[in-house]
């Protein structure tokens, strides 16, 4: 027999070994992903601050395989983007989105005036055809004008703003809203965004988390509403958790908050509960 030289490396380098085996396996599993039906939406609410009314959702991808579970987005969507993937699956993403909000419309289980957002990677977004194909779905489907919204990344705007300012445009004159996600994390240049139509702001969760406790955090957190008032822009704060980083937001301006203080992401059944309860109709 031969001598075990594998279990000695394995002596000296499991975890190396193990965190590459899964990142193959990993990679395997998201290429068949999409056909084998394991993608799922899930919906969080916006609540307006000032009301407490559900005025929209984000929908946030979850992905369960068979064998290796819950997988976390933010583990399989850089993958995704690195091989490309994530344009077939973007395509997924927003056609499933476009027809769930097409399903509660119609039933009316939320308001006329309800928008549901998307995220949209910077890959997607640098495609020369990603508006038009998006307008033409939009265009094709019964919902109103501006019922769609999408979230692209600070840091994946400022990747290429020529391609990605083309594409905002196309859409924003089309009445699809645009948001700036994870603002405040991705430096980006202030000439630069105000060059983009943008209408809302997103604070990312790292400032919201601990501005009840952190001065400097809420200060960097007002900047950023001050901010968007200037550019014209709403602001919408992720991870409330705390109601009183609610009254602090609502204090500073913000207009809306998501978070778990007022729910998690929601499958279908349950986010159609939780509009009901909220006597959203
Ligand atoms: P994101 O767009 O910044 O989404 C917000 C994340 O914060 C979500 O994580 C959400 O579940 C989580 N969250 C919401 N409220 C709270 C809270 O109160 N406390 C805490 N601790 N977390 C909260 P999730 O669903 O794991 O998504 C992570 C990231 O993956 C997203 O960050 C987004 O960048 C990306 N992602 C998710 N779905 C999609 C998609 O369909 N397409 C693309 N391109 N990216 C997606
Ligand atoms: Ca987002
Ligand atoms: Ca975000
Ligand atoms: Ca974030």
């Amino acid at each position: 027999a031969l001598p075990d030289t594998s279990s000695g490396w394995r002596l000296y380098q499991p975890s190396i070994e193990d965190a590459l085996q899964k990142r193959i396996r990993l990679h395997e599993a998201l290429r068949g992903a999409l056909d084998n039906h394991e993608f799922f939406l899930v919906y969080q609410p916006k609540i307006e601050l000032r009301s407490g009314r559900i005025i929209g959702a984000e929908a946030l991808l979850r992905w369960v395989h068979p064998q290796l579970g819950f997988v976390s987005p933010v583990d399989f969507i850089p993958m995704a983007e690195a091989s490309g993937d994530i344009l077939r699956i973007g395509d997924w993403v927003i056609e499933r989105a476009i027809r769930q909000l097409e399903e509660w419309l119609a039933a009316r289980q939320v308001a006329n005036d309800f928008h549901l957002a998307v995220n949209v990677s910077v890959q997607q977004l640098t495609r020369p055809d990603f508006a038009r194909n998006l307008l033409q779905r939009l265009l094709r489907s019964r919902l109103p004008a501006g019922a769609l919204e999408v979230e692209v990344t600070e840091s994946g705007l400022m990747q290429n703003v020529d391609l990605a300012r083309t594409q905002l445009q196309l859409l924003s004159r089309h009445s699809v809203s645009v948001a700036i996600d994870d603002f405040g994390t991705g430096h980006s240049s202030l000439a630069y965004l105000k060059t983009l139509p943008v209408s809302v702001l997103k604070i990312d969760r790292a400032f919201v988390s601990n501005m009840d406790t952190e001065p400097q955090d809420r200060r960097l957190a007002e900047t950023v509403i001050d901010m968007a008032r200037n550019f014209g822009c709403i602001t919408v704060a992720e991870g409330v958790e705390k109601p009183e980083q609610a009254e602090m937001l609502m204090d500073m301006g913000c207009e809306l908050a998501q978070g778990y203080w007022y729910s998690p992401p929601l499958k279908v059944e349950q986010f159609v509960e939780f509009c009901a309860a909220r006597e959203q109709i």
